[in-house]
């Protein structure tokens, strides 16, 4: 069975006089997919019995199933279940707007090993730390999961709307893009979530950050550099030793070029580790002169990983350095940080 989210109206069409069904369903069938509330064939109101019974024998709608949620004000996560049985988490944060932005994951387990990382440090039982690429209908759900959320909780109309994306949960985007610009494609045409409205943040992976200057899109590119040098990077960031840092700033130079947008430079602070203001200087220092926006986010913890968080005069010290170096700089707010949001960490707590 496959996903009926990438059909095509022509293609269904034809699927539909195959199965002595009316062609005019298609759009009435294409029509429901986005619709908040909408999890099977069977709420397809304006369909008949017959051809919902069709429609679930060769078709799924829905392929993951929420297993575990936790929930703050301004965060809710989810633990979902995939169709072999593998988990990802994905994490909907609310802002004091009322803003909906879906964190999504784009692999199950990663292969890059960030010394920090939940997701790049929990071993399946396997062994390994990366079990498979996600499917695009694997990524879409993520966000429909949250839409259907919003939608059983709220009567008010628009309320359900996701606005935003952040591709920053498990994985590593630029190892999984065909699946992730399907999915992200299908999103900005059912949910009208523009490529402006989506940021992908990736570990550096080159071939990703030239496929998505020219892609034609206005995506947001976040890279996450977490060290102002290769001698660090590659303790802490071990894929860096086959990429390095000059030629991940040479892409993302060639990314604001081409797209001109601002590129956001994610960097983790781990106390004692990358936080001195040696590292913010040199940071400083390789910025200078990029129209970069640096986006520190104070570590979250992880048990059984031996990093720390930095004290709060340490990420001041960094923040005036780099400011006074002349970088745009922000401290990232922690809202999921209680519920376990940073990447990877409840599904950790699973296995
Ligand atoms: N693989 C991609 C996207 C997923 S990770 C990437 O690395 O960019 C998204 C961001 O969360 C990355 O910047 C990552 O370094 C950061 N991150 C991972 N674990 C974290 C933790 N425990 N605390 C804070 N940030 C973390
Ligand atoms: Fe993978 Fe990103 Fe975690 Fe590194 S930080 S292990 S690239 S998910």
């Amino acid at each position: 069975m496959h996903s009926i989210f990438f059909e095509s109206e022509d293609a269904l069409k034809t699927w539909l006089t195959e199965n002595g069904e009316k062609p005019f369903r298609a759009s009435q069938i294409l029509s429901w997919l986005s619709k908040p509330g909408v999890t099977s064939f069977d709420d397809m109101k304006n369909l008949p019995a017959g051809l919902k019974q069709k429609l679930s024998s060769a078709f799924t709608l829905r392929t993951a199933q929420v297993v575990q949620t936790s929930q703050s004000p301004w965060a809710t996560k989810a633990l979902l279940k995939l169709h072999d049985g593998e988990t990802v988490e994905c994490v909907m944060l609310t802002d004091d707007k009322g803003r909906h932005t879906v964190c999504l994951s784009t692999q199950v387990g990663c292969a890059m090993g960030c010394m920090f990382c939940a997701t790049g440090q929990t071993k399946a039982e396997s062994g390994k730390c990366f079990i498979r690429n996600l499917e695009s209908e694997e990524i879409v759900e993520q966000v429909l999961i949250f839409q259907d959320l919003l939608h059983s909780q709220t009567t008010e109309p628009d309320s359900d709307r996701i606005s935003n994306i952040v591709v920053m949960g498990m994985g590593e985007p630029g190892l999984n893009l065909d699946n992730l610009l399907t999915a992200l494609d299908w999103l900005s045409n059912h949910l009208e979530i523009g490529a402006r409205k989506i940021t992908i943040s990736t570990v550096g992976i080159i071939s990703g950050i030239e496929r998505l200057a020219h892609s034609g899109k206005q995506y947001h590119l976040a890279v996450s550099l977490h060290a102002p040098n290769d001698e660090l990077r590659n303790r802490i960031v071990p894929t860096n030793v086959g990429i390095g840092i000059q030629n991940i700033l040479r892409a993302a130079d060639d990314f604001f070029d081409v797209t001109g947008r601002r590129i956001t430079y994610e960097y983790v602070l781990l106390g004692g580790v990358n936080d001195s203001p040696q590292c913010a200087q040199e940071l400083a220092q390789i910025l200078h002169g990029r129209n970069a926006l640096v986006n520190l986010i104070p570590y979250n913890e992880v048990e059984g990983l031996p990093f720390k968080r930095p004290y709060p005069d340490k990420i001041d010290a960094f923040v005036r350095t780099l400011e006074s170096g002349g970088v745009q700089v922000q401290v990232r707010k922690e809202k999921g940080g209680r519920i376990d949001a940073a990447c990877g960490q409840l599904r950790r707590k699973n296995i």
